[in-house]
């Protein structure tokens, strides 16, 4: 069988750089697609995050200029790793900053330039590597504009018409909305400023320029794919989606079990496996230690949560829970980084419950991993959630979700079934602290019944979301989208 090329474009990616899902999924799918036996290139922008990991990192193209607008912006590549090639595209004065996207004061405010010139960067260097993809993959608003380049500033070149493009929405919600004189300082022509186009009430929607001219679309599970084509999930993109209704396509993300597993994870304090869980009661321990739970914390149940502080993200109904969950017994453990108001709610709602509500604002790995294999359940009460990745690690820690019934949640979760003992969480469908409270009050009521709770355990832990399914489906669809 023929292999394909594919060139993968994404703002973030596991272990490089990474503030949520999209730099797991973009670290590992490449990985198991190259295992399947194509051939993957990514691109990533070299930040100053990369820099101090201190990479050997070879340079393969040295001070190239790109025109954006009337401006020529200086880059080079750096490549590392052996058979999946991964490219840094270097520039310092738009990469070398503290954050990805920007500082806790808000977004970097040339995020449109920082990311137009990635997109022109990434297709300047398929061509200087004369690696011609039968596939550009592209992720979220920060690549979609690689895909308006190739149509208005690429399109007579012939080493790029025959590149077939899929667009992955990662999130629907961040769509690069930015004024209209962008098109002019990224060069793009300004006609394109029209509802048919790029124009999105009133400004330019970057997101939109990937639904629009991509081959295909695709996001990160079924249910997704179907609720953002409805006003209450569609953030306005809804009648749009419809229109792409034959080429949108719902793929669930899946799980690197080789980074992701209790059994041989480095970074917990002890390991265990669904055979021998005696590790998970030191990383209890461990995890009463590092959020100074009380006492007998480690006789309580803990429950989990590790998230972006975004509104999406549901504290606001765990806030107004917050003390029927601490009074059913239960410890409650946060760590997250994000909004500051969101900050400020926890450390008020962390002072009324010493000892309790443990509570960490940062962004931190190892203490994330020692939630997953320390706590008994894992919270995620999203108002939407694309796909979720944190329930996919919480089943296989041993940490049973209790989720809200939406996107990928909904699609990887099942009701647990006492009487069958089937089922591996929790879900609620109303978005509320009520409903909330009601699958909380099922699961420490299970947790409470022993047998019920091994065999939940069991059920979660032998979930199996390995990335194998999802790379055949989205081989499946490289292929349907090259043929076409
Ligand atoms: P999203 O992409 O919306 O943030 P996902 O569930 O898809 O949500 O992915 C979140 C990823 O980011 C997971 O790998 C999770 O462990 C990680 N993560 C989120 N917040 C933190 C944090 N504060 N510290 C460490 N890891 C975090």
């Amino acid at each position: 069988m023929r292999l394909m090329k594919i060139a993968f474009l994404a703002s973030e990616v596991a272990p490089f750089a990474k503030t949520g899902g999209l730099a797991d999924v973009a670290g590992a799918l490449p990985k198991f697609l190259t295992q399947a036996g194509e051939d993957v290139r990514v691109f990533m922008p070299l930040y100053r995050e990369v820099k101090k990991k201190r990479l050997e990192l070879q340079k393969v193209i040295d001070g190239r200029d790109i025109p954006l607008g009337k401006e020529n912006f200086p880059f080079s590549v750096w490549k590392y790793g052996g058979s999946l090639g991964i490219y840094f595209i270097d520039n310092d004065e738009f990469y070398d900053r503290d954050g990805l996207y920007g500082t806790s004061a808000g977004d970097y405010p040339d995020n449109a330039l920082r990311f137009a010139f990635f997109s022109r960067a990434c297709l300047e260097t398929l061509k200087e590597l004369d690696f011609s993809p039968q596939i550009l993959h592209c992720h979220d608003w920060q690549t979609a504009f690689t895909l308006a380049f190739l149509r208005y500033s690429y399109g007579d070149d012939p080493f790029y018409t025959s590149i077939r493009s899929l667009f992955t929405i990662h999130n629907l919600a961040y769509q690069g909305l930015f004024e209209r004189s962008v098109l002019g300082k990224i060069g793009l022509p300004d006609h394109l400023f029209n509802i048919r186009d790029l124009e999105f009430y009133g400004r330019v929607n970057f997101l939109k320029a990937g639904i629009l001219y991509a081959d295909a679309v695709s996001t990160v599970s079924p249910r997704y794919s179907r609720e953002i084509q409805t006003p209450e999930f569609g953030y306005g993109l809804e009648g749009l989606l419809r229109q792409r209704k034959d080429s949108l396509f719902g793929i669930l993300n899946g799980v690197d079990y080789f980074d992701w597993d209790p059994a041989t994870d480095p970074l917990l304090p002890a390991r265990f496996s669904p055979t021998d869980m005696e590790g998970k009661k030191v990383c209890k321990e461990e995890l009463a230690k590092i959020f100074g739970l009380r006492g007998s914390s480690t006789e309580l149940p803990v429950m989990g949560m590790v998230s972006r502080l975004a509104g999406q993200k549901g504290l606001d109904i765990v806030g107004e829970a917050l003390d029927d969950i601490i009074s059913l017994g239960v410890n409650l453990v946060i760590l997250g980084t994000g909004d500051e108001k969101i900050q400020d709610a926890l450390r008020t709602a962390q002072k009324g419950h010493p000892g309790r509500l443990g509570l960490m604002i940062a962004f931190n790995e190892k203490v994330a991993r020692t939630i997953y294999s320390g706590s008994d359940m894992f919270l995620i009460p999203s108002r939407y959630e694309p796909c979720g990745l944190t329930q996919m690690y919480g089943l296989k820690y041993g940490a049973v979700p209790v989720v809200r019934a939406t996107g990928g949640l909904d699609d990887t979760i099942e009701e647990y079934d006492p009487g069958a003992r089937s089922g591996n969480g929790f879900k609620f469908e109303e978005y509320s602290a009520p409903a909330l409270m009601k699958s909380v009050e099922r699961a420490i009521s299970f947790y409470r019944r022993k047998d019920h709770w091994h065999a939940l355990l069991a059920n979660a832990m032998a979930c199996d979301y390995s990335w194998n399914r999802s790379v055949r489906e989205y081989i499946k669809l490289y292929k349907k989208i090259a043929g076409a």
